[in-house]
């Protein structure tokens, strides 16, 4: 799978992918949320991931430390421009 030259610096990298795609953003699953969030605080190349998932309109999981919902809106408060295709989600985990 393709691999962005910032992903190769994620702290998800070698994290259980899952963590930051639960089955909801929801419900029992908010913690899990949360504790991808807060992997998210601390990792070295957020700006670019959620720039990247900003740009590819990535609508499901954890990028840059937000969630489908605050992409949306920050979409929608920004008209951030769309890219061409992209992969469906190039890390963490080394995908
Ligand atoms: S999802 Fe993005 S910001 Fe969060 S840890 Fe992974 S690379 Fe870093």
């Amino acid at each position: 799978m393709m691999m962005l030259d910032w992903s190769r610096r994620a702290a998800c990298l070698d994290l259980d992918p899952e963590l930051f795609f639960p089955i909801s953003m929801e419900g029992p699953c908010q913690s899990q949320v949360e504790q991808a969030k807060k992997i998210c605080n601390g990792c070295p190349v957020r700006e670019p991931c959620l720039a990247y998932a900003l740009s590819t309109r990535q609508a499901h999981g954890v990028w840059g430390g937000t969630d489908p919902d605050e992409r949306r809106s920050l979409i929608a408060a920004s008209a951030v421009p769309r890219q061409g295709s992209a992969p469906a989600r190039p890390l963490p985990g080394g995908r």
